[in-house]
């Protein structure tokens, strides 16, 4: 039996009052809150090996690339991703967008012939086709329409159902023999709509295209395994899996790490560098990780990943499962409309909602006067609330330390917007 009262008390931000009440934070799909071991693994850090990784031959260097080290096969673990030496598959960024990004400039690259034979697989050219869905965060449309905007290839995507679950059933007519790369999200961070990926992944790979995964708001809230899925790469941030802000990571198959071109130029990973020459880079992971790399926080982040699977994934699943029957409340109030699946089924505790007649900014703020923590706005993913025909709405997001008591508060005070605003 997992105790998830004495999980919650390990967040010290919890225990304060907003507002004259207690704080319910119900905004972990924006970021998640961190637990003591993590902050403490931070200013440990700090406190005790605090060096540059990858240089220099003193102790203190070694001991910090030794933790740098250790913290990528931590969360190579939990994404059931290879972390043996010299088959590392897990790339240290500077979260989700900056992976997302990585990979659209290294395609631009390869497009333009950078990277040789082997990175031919990753070029564009007019006439091919690059594949996302109007559910995705503005963080993989613009990265990828911009890739196709320099290479002349198009811009497609998966439409939505009614209640904004990716068309995974039109597969075969969306990707067609010209679709080079495909990037899709595994959660909707306004619909909590879990993406059936597997047709999707099934496709793409029968026509030879790369997928790509934003795995941003499911790692934090489900058991996943990027080999089962048989994803080409995957990206996602530390800050919302109770890790810290500033990183991220990129898993990429190994073969396709290899293939890669970088993106990004500079120390720590060139092998030779000439002024008459070009340069020679290292293998990966060290060839996508130019400059001095954020090692505190990634050291953190492998506590955080480290503490996820101590609670065991299948557990945070189930129990916010149960909040997410709590929130899913709010769609049985007059005038409240949930943007997403109604049902508890293949979906997460990230439940949007619009109130009639009451504009988002006027929501948050009536809730946020009884403490409670919700996001109002487009989400960085305007697309799906035009398929909504909204360009707001509020949205409501779990995490490990919220309880059923969290979600019912806040669906008592939605309960009151309308009468308080006589909408
Ligand atoms: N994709 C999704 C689905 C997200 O929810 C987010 C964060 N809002 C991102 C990408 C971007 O993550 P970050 O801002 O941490 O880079």
């Amino acid at each position: 039996m997992v105790d998830f009262a004495a999980i919650r008390a390990q967040f010290p931000i919890l225990d304060q009052q907003i507002h004259g009440h207690p704080l319910v934070y119900l905004d972990s799909a924006a970021t998640s809150q961190k637990p003591q071991c993590v902050i403490d693994a931070e200013a440990d850090f700090y406190r005790t090996i605090n060096a540059g990784v990858h240089r220099g031959a003193h102790e203190l260097a070694a001991r910090s690339t030794e933790a740098f080290e250790q913290a990528r096969a931590k969360v190579a673990r939990l994404v059931g991703a290879n972390a043996e030496e010299g088959q590392e598959e897990v790339v240290v960024t500077g979260g989700a967008t900056a992976g997302l990004n990585l990979l659209a400039t290294a395609f631009g690259n390869a497009s333009l012939g950078r990277g040789g034979e082997a990175a031919k697989r990753f070029a564009l050219k007019p006439g091919d086709e690059i594949v996302v869905s109007k559910a995705e965060h503005h963080s993989v449309l613009l990265p990828f329409q911009e890739l196709a905007a320099r290479t002349g290839a198009t811009l497609k995507w998966f439409d939505l159902t009614e209640d904004g679950r990716i068309r995974s059933d039109t597969a075969d007519e969306v990707i067609t023999e010209r679709t080079k790369v495909v990037a899709i999200t595994h959660v909707g961070n306004t619909t909590g709509a879990i993406t059936d990926i597997a047709p999707i992944v099934r496709r793409a790979h029968e026509v030879g295209a790369v997928f790509i995964l934003d795995a941003c708001q499911s790692v934090p809230h489900l058991k996943v395994d990027f080999h089962v899925l048989d994803v080409d790469f995957a990206a996602w941030s530390a800050h919302k899996m109770y890790g810290p802000t500033g990183v991220g990571f990129l898993y990429g198959k190994r073969e396709l790490l290899e293939a890669l071109p970088p993106a990004n130029f500079g120390g720590s990973m060139v092998e030779l560098a000439w002024m008459d020459r070009p340069a020679q880079y290292m293998e990966p992971t060290a060839r996508f990780e130019a400059g001095t790399q954020p090692v505190a926080q990634v050291v953190a982040a492998g506590v955080a990943a480290e503490w996820m699977m101590n609670i065991g994934m299948e557990n945070l699943e189930a129990h916010e499962k149960t909040i997410a029957a709590e929130l899913l409340k709010l769609g049985d109030i007059d005038g409240v409309r949930i943007l997403g699946p109604r049902e508890n089924v293949n979906r997460i505790g990230t439940v949007a909602f619009d109130v009639a007649g009451v504009h988002p900014h006027d929501v948050g703020q009536f809730i946020d006067a009884q403490g409670i923590a919700i996001r109002v706005g487009h989400h960085c993913a305007q697309p799906v609330h035009r398929h909504f025909g909204l360009y707001a709405s509020n949205r409501a997001s779990s995490g490990i330390y919220n309880n059923v008591e969290d979600a019912a508060a806040l669906v008592e005070a939605v309960a009151k917007v309308r009468p308080f605003f006589a909408a």
